[in-house]
């Protein structure tokens, strides 16, 4: 029997990923192990999005080749094999394969080749998959890990805005079948999934060559999956958002009162330089009609300040986008040039400090509409999704409401090891909430 060990690297579509790297070795009777130094087989999937990252991946690889014991195997996944493939060898020479995102299908055949028997029974029990919140520093989180499970229903991107290099590395778009997604997510729930997040580069694109099934589509039969607790999805393009799939999300019960929608910003000279494919003023039309329909919903979204050629005037729109409570929450980014795109050659990039600048100002600008948002629960019993002891506060539990925000509550034996709890909400922070439980 081989023993894997698994280090993620990236965003949630790596850890659904590495979730299924994990289901397929697990299916051919592999264990697992968190000691790098024990395993047979080392996979450390990568993430490629930013320089630091990379940076990051290969520093891990350097501390593995030290580590890993003579005759075990070292496989690297993800974007940044797909990306470096040409040149890991010479960078990182005791790398023994590379499979990049589009090529999963090939790790069982792989897995063969490295002597693991591929004609044994499946396992009789079900395997836990790590979550969108595992953390395995986190102590106590592995416990609730499973509650939140995340599913991929797209593969890749073909949207190419010139920032990304998503469609270099994952490649173009690829909707999975429906029977494969529900398989999964009936899966899921068996283990004790109460939330599943539907993924994809850009869900809003989903759609099944064969029959037509569009997202909309997708997920009012997602929806109707028995014991189906939570439903969520990430990410949306706001070019294929539109009200077909507004009017689906105000007719399903379980699905979950938040969406994010990436604006990155509001200046439409930057965002055709982005080659995002909408104007500001489409973007705020359908936001108008989320807004009519969903009332108490959350809306998130991305910001890129410092883009290449962003001027103070172009900036000066998107600080009034946020001042005005576009959102309830905002993750906000400096642009860092990734090379390989179109926006990373560009002339005018904008000097570091003044990407700094821009980044405090806006963060300032959202925080006081995020605080403001927070503090409209005060007062409420908000049902809660745990993740697991606070990481801040061990004498605490954390977990998640239904519109995403961080909820915190005195650690008691009567609710320490319940998946899901009532908390009556006492007071109100930038970071989320804290209470007791109802
Ligand atoms: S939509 Fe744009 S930002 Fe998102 S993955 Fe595709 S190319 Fe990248």
């Amino acid at each position: 029997m081989s023993s894997v060990y698994l280090q993620t690297f990236g965003c949630q579509m790596n850890v659904a990923d590495s979730n299924g790297l994990a289901y397929q070795a697990w299916s051919l009777g592999c264990t697992f192990t968190e000691e790098p130094g024990e395993a047979d087989i080392l996979i450390v999937n990568t993430c490629a999005i930013r320089e630091k990252a990379e940076t990051r991946v290969y520093g891990r690889l350097g501390q593995l080749k030290n580590i890993k014991r003579p005759g075990s195997k070292l496989l690297v996944a993800g974007c940044l094999a797909e990306k470096d493939r040409q040149v890991m060898q010479k960078k990182a020479p005791h790398v023994d394969a590379l499979l990049g995102p589009r090529e999963y299908r090939r790790f069982k055949q792989l897995l063969a080749q490295w002597g693991v028997p591929t004609d044994a029974p499946p396992p009789q029990t079900e395997m836990r998959a790590a979550s969108a919140e595992d953390d395995p520093g986190h102590d106590g989180a592995a416990q609730f890990a499973h509650l939140r499970a995340l599913v991929s229903i797209t593969r890749g991107c073909e949207k190419f805005c010139t920032y990304c290099i998503v469609p270099y590395t994952r490649g173009p778009l690829e909707s999975l079948d429906p029977e494969e997604i529900e398989a999964h997510i009936r899966r899921e729930i068996r283990c004790g999934a109460k939330e599943i997040t539907l993924l994809g580069q850009n869900v809003n694109s989903y759609i099944h060559g064969p029959t037509g099934l569009n997202f909309a589509g997708l997920l009012r039969r997602l929806s109707a999956i028995d014991g189906l607790e939570r439903l969520t999805f990430l990410t949306s393009h706001p070019k294929d958002f539109d009200g077909d799939v507004v009017d689906a999300l105000a007719q399903l019960p379980n699905v979950q009162p938040r969406l994010h929608l990436p604006v990155q910003c509001a200046s439409n000279r930057v965002l055709a330089a982005m080659a995002r494919l909408y104007t500001i003023e489409e973007y705020l039309e359908k936001i108008a009609y989320f807004r009519e329909r969903l009332p108490r919903w959350a809306l998130t979204t991305d910001l890129i300040v410092g883009f290449p050629g962003e001027s103070e005037a172009d900036f000066a729109q998107t600080l009034e986008l946020v001042e005005r409570g576009t959102f309830e929450a905002a993750f906000i980014f400096a642009y860092s040039p990734r090379s390989g795109t179109p926006a990373a050659t560009m002339a005018a990039q904008v000097p570091p400090q003044e990407k700094i600048r821009r980044l405090q100002v806006l963060n300032t600008a959202q925080m006081q509409r995020t605080n403001d948002f927070h503090q409209s629960f005060i007062g409420e019993t908000v049902p809660v999704i745990v993740s697991g002891p606070s990481k801040k506060d061990a004498s605490r539990m954390a977990g998640k409401t239904g519109h995403n925000v961080t909820v915190v509550w005195p650690r008691d034996a009567r609710s320490e090891h319940r998946p899901c709890v009532d908390i009556a909400v006492e007071q109100a922070y930038n970071w989320g909430l804290a209470g007791r439980v109802a």
